[in-house]
């Protein structure tokens, strides 16, 4: 999607501090951290939101979650703990119409979530 800020960053046409790159993911730093550890995981697909995900993505979206949980705990955070949040529209917060897996460590995280 040409317009899509995500895309452009897989796209290397704006710039991020990459920590994953593979065939069909990317992973960055959050440029607005809200955690001490705060990466965004991303398909390289252009999924707008998880409404949009289809059966065909099953693998994608497992494959986001396991490069999560691999950098969390390549940094550290596999016992500690580490939250995994990814946002569905406005109410929810969503900001990004790129389907991203928020990786956030480092702090005590608070339930319920604000
Ligand atoms: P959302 O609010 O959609 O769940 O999350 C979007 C996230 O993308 C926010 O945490 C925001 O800080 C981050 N973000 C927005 N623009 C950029 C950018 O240009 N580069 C990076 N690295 N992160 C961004
Ligand atoms: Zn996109």
């Amino acid at each position: 999607m040409t317009d899509c800020l995500f895309c452009k960053i897989v796209q290397r046409k704006l710039p991020a501090r990459i920590v994953h790159e593979d065939e069909k993911a990317l992973a960055f730093e959050d440029v607005n951290p809200q955690a001490p550890l705060h990466v965004l995981v991303i398909p390289k697909k252009h999924i707008s939101t998880s409404l949009e995900a289809a059966p065909d993505d099953n693998e994608l979206i497992g494959h986001l979650l396991r490069i999560a949980a691999g950098i969390a705990r390549e940094r550290g955070f596999a016992e500690r703990g580490f939250r995994l949040v990814m946002n569905t529209n406005p109410e929810a917060g969503q900001t990004v119409y790129h389907i991203h897996l928020h990786l956030l460590g480092g702090r005590k995280m608070h339930w319920p979530p604000g």
